[in-house]
């Protein structure tokens, strides 16, 4: 279970008697007996077939010997630790099946259990699932999305970069997921204060979030936007200051490019393997998928870079840069990825851990969504006539 920053974490525990394997005509069920609730993931990867299950802090070692080699469809299991608090089993499957159904649950006696549904398949559906995020299965501890504000207002989906394993960037002792985090808070205060808005968090605890899961919180609140907060530390050449991102799958801006390839490492960072991902038919999908929002999500990014850049008293060096960023990969919702500043730059490290900074760069940026929301309703209106 993952608790907040600095609290000590307890590993959930395998629980052998509670944890089988079958098969039948439609497929195979899978249940893990738990000692404590966990997050987990659970998909499968092509070439070779195989199932993964990530979970949080788990202890495997009482997974039963043999567990798998009763049932024809699973060719060999094998499990351990892959990172810091992250466990993983892996079942190599004999046979294409795709994930049904997967769920935890609390038995009568308080301990977890895990239970996921493989249904049989054909190899094409196998690969379509396979190479297609979406077709992933991830479950977190909480999986209500809670919306804060009144009915009605816009929602801003606010989404602290990083966290749990995923440290983020690091200067000294400092994190990059607490600062994010941090920054999220305060922002979400504002924006709530300022009481034309209603915000959804994608965290508001020191919690592991994979980035197609961000996206899903997003999407499942209906959020009108997604604003991902970063500062991150830039090794090559110098970055410094408050920089605005948005999605593009062909971006030749190479700083830009070493951005995002550091973002989209998280997942892999945590464990989570983001093999597939970048498969060709995914790329395609997801670009006609976003074609719609990219003109929304761009107007979007501009109206935001250009607020900032007359926040002169912040001194904030905004910029707007693009590239494939996978956290902003959500169709019909626009996205951006603001780098608040870079950890690597001594002067943007100071600001942001100044609590005065945070509260003028929270400021600015609600003054930025204030005029996004005044530019959209000019366009809708200029549709209308
Ligand atoms: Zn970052």
């Amino acid at each position: 279970m993952f608790l907040g920053a600095g609290q000590p974490v307890l590993a959930a525990q395998i629980i052998a008697s509670n944890t089988s394997i079958s098969s039948d005509v439609g497929g195979v069920t899978l249940t893990l007996g738990l000692s404590d609730s966990t997050p987990f993931s659970v998909y499968t990867l092509d070439n070779p077939r195989r199932l993964l299950i990530d979970m949080g802090d788990t202890e495997l070692e009482n997974l039963p010997a043999g567990l798998g080699s009763e049932i024809p469809e699973v060719a060999a299991l094998r499990h351990g630790l892959f990172q810091l608090g992250e466990a993983r089993i892996v079942l190599d499957l004999s046979v294409p099946m795709v994930v049904h159904s997967a769920h935890s649950t609390r038995t009568p006696s308080g301990s977890e259990q895990i239970a996921i549904r493989l249904a049989r398949a054909s190899a094409a559906k196998f690969a379509a699932n396979s190479a297609n995020p979406d077709g992933n299965v991830w479950h977190r501890n909480q999986v209500e999305v809670e919306i804060e504000g009144q009915d009605g207002l816009p929602i801003i989906a606010i989404d602290a970069g990083h966290g749990g394993v995923d440290l983020g960037a690091q200067k000294d002792d400092v994190h990059e997921k607490t600062i994010t985090l941090q920054f999220a808070e305060i922002l979400r205060n504002t924006l709530l204060e300022d009481g034309r808005f209603r915000v959804v968090m994608t965290r508001t605890t020191d919690v592991f979030i994979p980035l197609g899961e961000r996206v899903e919180i997003a999407r499942r609140a209906g959020a009108d936007a997604f604003i991902s907060l970063h500062a991150d530390v830039v090794t090559l050449g110098r970055a410094r200051g408050t920089t605005v991102f948005s999605l593009s799958e062909t971006s030749e801006d190479q700083e830009a490019i070493t951005i995002a390839t550091l973002e989209n490492r998280a997942d892999l960072v945590a464990g989570i393997s983001a093999e597939g991902e970048d498969d060709q038919i995914t790329q395609v999908l997801l670009q006609m998928a976003h074609r719609e929002t990219d003109a929304l999500s761009n107007r979007f990014a501009d109206v935001l870079a250009e607020s900032l850049w007359f926040q002169n008293d912040l001194e904030i060096k905004s910029r707007r840069m693009s590239a494939g960023f996978r956290v902003l990969r959500a169709p019909e919702i626009p996205s951006v990825l603001v780098e608040l500043g870079f950890m690597s730059d001594a002067s943007d490290l100071k600001k942001l851990q100044d609590p005065e900074w945070q509260l003028g760069m929270s400021e600015a940026l609600r003054s930025a969504l204030v005029t996004w929301l005044e530019v959209e309703a000019e366009m809708r209106g200029l549709l209308r006539n």
